[in-house]
């Protein structure tokens, strides 16, 4: 089957061999004759693929032995919450702003925390650069530094993490990896806890991925509910409530998917970010060599997931909207808060998915001229 290609933000596209296995195995899940959705999360069946799922995920993303993966649900809006219920101590926390999501993160937080700071903040530049880290006002005895790796909706990405400690603060760094994760490697050495939606690259919505650090376990203020403790979530195996079942066995999925995918001598994770590069470079560099579209972000902080652009003569997004539909282009329109287009490339968006959409647009342009 041609399915169109899908540049949607979230939930967004899966590989199609996942979809496939998934309808092969809804009515009977390897002779067990349950589908996945009606297991009991206790029995074998589905404690062999929680297991699977985590143990996969562990090794693509080469999370150390000293942080524990927690399944949980809510979502990124929802760890904005439970990271300062968890993290703060009732002390300040710091925050580096870059964009929608981390300006939201940071307002929660204010609810929970005793004090929110602002480190550095992107606002000026509308969001189209990053606050270089050494000029980041890092507080002293911060219970964390909170960053959002890859902003979904103004496509700024930290290429690299911030190295906290070079840069004089103790504080462990959270990182919010929702429209990221699974593209690139994590260098756990700087990350105290990572957490992200699973509806961008690892499958449907409804399971949050938390990566935390075994010291950060056990610090959660009184008022935390149970089912969002991280020491309770961990010693129960995320399983203190009903864990989002589907969510976890479609992850475990695109995790065995993700397991075989190679780039030369790369494999995994790090092909990804190989392919990842490559397909951004290529919209990229049409963009910028076109003057009918336009990106705004400073080419150092480009996201390689979300690629925000605009056409020049901006009353011609809806003939252009309509023309990627008919072509099996789906999904391009910007978030509203930016306007434009927006293409999110994540993992199951092949190279060739990246070619159609820039064929179309040069076309696009050689019409309109
Ligand atoms: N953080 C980032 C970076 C996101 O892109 C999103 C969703 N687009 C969220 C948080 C919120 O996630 P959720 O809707 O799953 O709560």
């Amino acid at each position: 089957m041609n399915r169109p290609y899908n540049f949607s933000a979230g939930p967004a596209a899966i590989p199609e061999e996942v979809l496939q296995r998934a309808a092969s195995e809804m009515l009977d899940w390897h002779g067990s004759g349950m589908g996945v959705m009606e297991m009991s999360h206790r029995g074998k069946e589905f404690i062999s693929i929680y297991e699977q799922a985590e143990a996969d995920l562990r090794e693509l993303l080469a999370v150390p032995p000293e942080f524990k993966i927690l399944f949980m649900q809510g979502g990124g809006l929802a760890e904005n919450a439970i990271v300062p219920l968890n993290l703060s101590r009732a002390a300040t926390v710091d925050f580096v702003v870059t964009g929608s999501w981390s300006q939201k993160s940071r307002k929660e937080a204010a609810k929970y925390a005793a004090e929110v700071h602002t480190a550095a903040s992107g606002e000026a530049s509308g969001f189209t650069t990053l606050p270089d880290p050494a000029g980041w006002q890092l507080s002293r005895g911060a219970s964390y530094v909170h960053i959002c790796s890859n902003e979904t909706i103004h496509g700024v990405e930290f290429h690299e993490l911030p190295d906290l400690k070079s840069l004089g603060s103790e504080a462990p760094l959270v990182i919010d990896f929702s429209s990221h994760v699974a593209s690139r490697p994590v260098d756990w050495s700087r990350v105290g806890l990572a957490f992200g939606g699973a509806q961008k690259n690892i499958g449907p919505a409804g399971l949050t991925m938390v990566i935390v650090r075994d010291d950060l376990l056990g610090h959660a203020l009184s008022a935390c509910p149970s089912a969002f403790d991280y020491r309770v979530v961990a010693d129960n195996h995320s399983m203190y409530n009903t864990p989002p079942t589907w969510g976890i066995y479609m992850a475990g999925l695109t995790f065995q998917w993700l397991k075989k995918q190679r780039e030369g001598a790369l494999s995994g994770v790090a092909a990804m970010e190989a392919r990842n590069i490559a397909k951004a470079r290529l919209l990229y560099d049409f963009i910028d060599a076109s003057p009918f579209y336009v990106n705004k972000v400073a080419a150092n902080c480009r996201s390689r997931m979300n690629i925000p652009f605009f056409l020049q003569d901006e009353s011609r997004n809806d003939a252009f909207l309509a023309g990627a539909k008919a072509r099996g282009l789906l999904q391009l329109k910007g978030h509203k808060s930016v306007g434009g287009m927006r293409a999110s490339i994540y993992n199951a968006i092949p190279l060739a998915g990246v070619q159609a959409l820039v064929d179309y647009m040069q076309e696009f342009e050689r019409q309109q001229a």
